[in-house]
């Protein structure tokens, strides 16, 4: 009797100091890189019953108008904001690299020259999320459990990870020196066991092997027609199927252009849910999985061609497979998905071209160029626009300064210059945003995005379907536009109902749902809002 009711006591005892909230045993959050929300439907005929997409749609809550809240709408802000709930004027990461006035040199989002690599001779593991000034939902939930949750950000991209897995979180990524996956001393002094057997298999390599032959006969895809066009960037050679032997043992960046890259990326992930037991004990883990090649296929190809549409038909049947795996591993209902995207792509601007739609490219860069020689003619200065980077202009202002010129007189002649090229919506001095005629959404994404010291001095919109190139093949994103700025926001697994809204939602409000749904503090800088119609 003493006996029974002393183990009560210490059932009771120990139930006060270790019972959690109520919470799934793991998170899976997905960013799939450049992935438009109506990919979703454009592919939905492509999608297996048994794959991703149709299992997250059917069984989970889709926000069809989720939104990126500010501008540069770029991999390294996108994965930020996800994770940080907040918008690059508060998180610091105003864009994969940005001109810092205080260093008077342009620096990368996760550079950080007082680490080493882990995991490789290479320098491409210096890095860490020392740019970061505000904590991600990994870190809270790290808090919020004593630190028992684990936290890991995998993707090929180190932006990709290291962001996402915060300050306190652990993350690898992918070294296209070696073909290895890699972290830095930030995290820790030598990589686990499990790192280490998975780069000893040498994965890149098998998939080089395989090359990338198509999963449905060509005459199938929807552009088809267009798949020997001269603004494809023709990585691989003129035509399906693609033979990447040539790559083996010596090439590993290309494999991130191919959809063996996502691949690779899931089979890493699967390796870290084993090594690091993820999902198997009640205190929730996090796994941030970013899928990369995507991004760089769709650069490449534009997205409407035959390799995105081949990427994402197989890209459904992964994601299917990994949640199957889950299933076994973790059980079904006791994770929670969600998946989203850092931002979405423009179309290749010749294809809306030949379709009579207006598009075009701006060639920035030699743009500054020839601005900055005009200038040196006229004020006797050398290369007074220092940078263009996130459709901003950095001008050296101490050189302007100690010339004696008035700031105002060099400003006004670049807008002047700018303003009259092609495919120049606006172009201002950042300091006027307030005031410049302005729709209110366009003024606020811009608001959003100024972090002093990390922000230029003019601002420039592109007109609708212009890109920002430096070559005649290919596309990219990175301003407000619709095709830029809205992403697949899915949620899928424990405490998600079954549903569909057209609220408009923000990238921002991702994390506070996820706060929410954890019980756990909301990241230091969020600015977003719970969706309340995505929790049980
Ligand atoms: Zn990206
Ligand atoms: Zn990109």
């Amino acid at each position: 009797m003493i006996r029974t009711l002393l183990v009560f006591c210490v059932a009771i005892i120990s139930n006060c100091i270790f019972a959690q909230p109520a919470r799934p045993k793991l998170v899976v959050g997905i960013m799939v890189d450049q992935m438009r929300w109506d990919f979703l439907y454009r592919y939905y005929d492509r999608f297996s019953p048994q794959g991703g997409f149709k299992r997250m749609l059917g069984e989970g809550f889709s926000c069809e108008q989720a939104m990126i809240d500010y501008t540069p709408t770029v991999t390294g802000v996108g994965h930020t904001c996800v994770y940080t709930g907040t918008v690059p004027s508060i998180s610091g990461i105003t864009g994969n690299a940005w001109w810092d006035r205080k260093a008077m040199r342009s620096v990368y989002c996760v550079e950080d020259q007082a680490v080493s690599t882990v995991g490789s001779s290479s320098t491409n593991g210096r890095m860490s999320p020392r740019n970061l000034v505000v904590t991600t939902i990994g870190d809270e939930l790290r808090l919020a459990t004593n630190f028992r949750s684990k936290v890991i950000g995998i993707g090929m991209k180190d932006r990709g990870s290291i962001l996402p897995a915060g300050h306190n979180g652990t993350a690898y990524w992918y070294d296209n020196t070696t073909g290895n996956w890699i972290t830095s001393t930030y995290y820790m002094a030598a990589l686990p066991k499990w790192v280490a057997d998975f780069n000893a298999q040498k994965w890149p390599n098998k998939f080089y092997r395989e090359g990338w032959k198509l999963v449905y006969p060509i005459d199938s895809y929807r552009q088809s027609s267009a798949d020997v066009k001269a603004f494809e960037e023709k990585k691989f050679g003129q035509s399906f199927p693609y033979d990447l032997s040539r790559f083996e043992n010596r090439d590993y960046a290309a494999i991130a252009t191919t959809p063996h890259g996502n691949s690779l990326t899931t089979q890493f992930a699967r390796a870290a849910i084993l090594g690091e037991k993820l999902g198997a004990d009640e205190f929730t883990d996090l796994l941030a999985l970013s899928y990369s090649p995507p991004d760089h296929i769709g650069h490449a190809f534009g997205p409407n061609s035959v390799e995105v549409e081949d990427t994402y038909i197989r890209l459904d049947r992964e994601l299917g497979e990994l949640f199957n795996f889950l299933d076994a591993r973790v059980g079904r209902g006791h994770y929670s998905v969600f998946l989203s995207a850092d931002h979405g792509v423009a179309e290749i601007p010749e294809f809306l071209q030949e379709n009579k739609i207006p598009a075009g490219r701006v060639f920035m860069g030699s743009i500054v160029e020839s601005m900055n020689r005009s200038l040196a003619e006229k004020f006797g200065l050398h290369k007074l626009i220092l940078s263009n980077s996130n459709y901003q202009l950095s001008l050296d202002v101490r050189a302007i300064d100690s010339a004696g010129i008035d700031r105002r007189t060099i400003t006004n002649r670049i807008v002047e210059q700018l303003a009259g090229q092609p495919g120049i919506a606006r172009a201002f001095p950042l300091a006027e945003l307030n005031t410049v005629p302005l729709p209110s959404l366009l003024r606020e994404r811009l608001n959003n995005s100024y972090y002093p010291g990390r922000s230029g001095d003019i601002q420039l919109i592109l007109q609708s379907h212009y890109i920002d190139a430096y070559n005649n093949t290919g596309t990219t994103h990175g301003l407000w536009n619709p095709y830029d700025s809205h992403i697949p926001l899915l949620w899928y697994g424990w405490g998600i109902r079954k549903g569909k809204s057209q609220r408009t939602v923000n990238m921002s409000d991702i994390a506070p749902t996820l706060a929410a749904l954890l019980h756990v503090q909301l990241p230091s800088g969020c600015v977003g809002q719970p969706i309340p119609e995505v929790l049980k």
